[in-house]
């Protein structure tokens, strides 16, 4: 109890430094560092080959990757979380008309389209707040993806900035790691 108590304490000071960090970057710094991560996402052949993936909508300063959505939309199946309870929903998007906000009035997500079963997708996109080298990753607090991926098969890709990569992150048995974390210096 006690070890999980420090576990706790210390992901969420990791939250609330990386989170104010990251909502005093300019506009032209995400575009810039989102424009690097996007290009090596696309050289990944996993990326290319994936017939369906999984991106997310941007909230909070988290890299920008709309600029894949068209792209993915034409030449593969995108889909795009949506929380509903406690759980992620993985949506089918063939039409950005259909993005509204939703939970909480603030993150952005399809309403209708077809669920797409997890362990269908061929590689998901993963946002966080940190992750480190052993590629475990933190979020905003509410476990979802650590919920999510356990679901799933395919290529778990986590996107950050390099500000965002530490050594080692305090981790927990349901924290789910992600396969590859890519910035825009890195890949590892
Ligand atoms: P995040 O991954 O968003 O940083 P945490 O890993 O700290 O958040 O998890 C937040 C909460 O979600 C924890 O209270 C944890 O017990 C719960 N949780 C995470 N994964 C699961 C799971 N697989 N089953 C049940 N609860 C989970
Ligand atoms: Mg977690």
């Amino acid at each position: 109890m006690e070890r999980i108590d420090s576990v706790n304490i210390t992901k969420e000071k990791i939250r609330r430094e990386v989170l104010k960090k990251r909502l005093l970057l300019s506009p032209e710094e995400i575009r810039e560092a989102s424009k690097k991560i996007i290009e090596k996402l696309e050289n990944l052949k996993e990326f290319q080959k994936a017939q369906i993936v999984m991106l997310y909508y941007p909230i909070k300063g988290e890299v920008d990757i709309r600029g894949l959505f068209k792209k993915v939309m034409k030449e593969k199946i995108l889909v795009l979380p949506k929380m509903v309870g406690e759980e992620i929903l993985p949506i089918e998007v063939k039409d950005l008309e259909v993005i509204r906000i939703g939970k909480f009035g603030i993150v952005p997500e399809p309403v209708g389209g077809r669920i797409i079963k997890p362990q269908k997708i061929d590689l998901i996109v993963v946002p966080g707040l940190a992750f480190d080298k052993r590629k475990y990753r933190i979020g905003f607090g509410k476990g979802y993806y650590d919920r999510f991926l356990k679901k799933t098969k395919g290529i778990k890709v986590g996107v950050a900035y390099d500000f965002q990569i530490f050594e080692k992150l305090p981790s927990e048995a349901h924290d789910q790691p992600v396969d590859l974390v890519i910035t825009p210096s890195r890949l590892f």
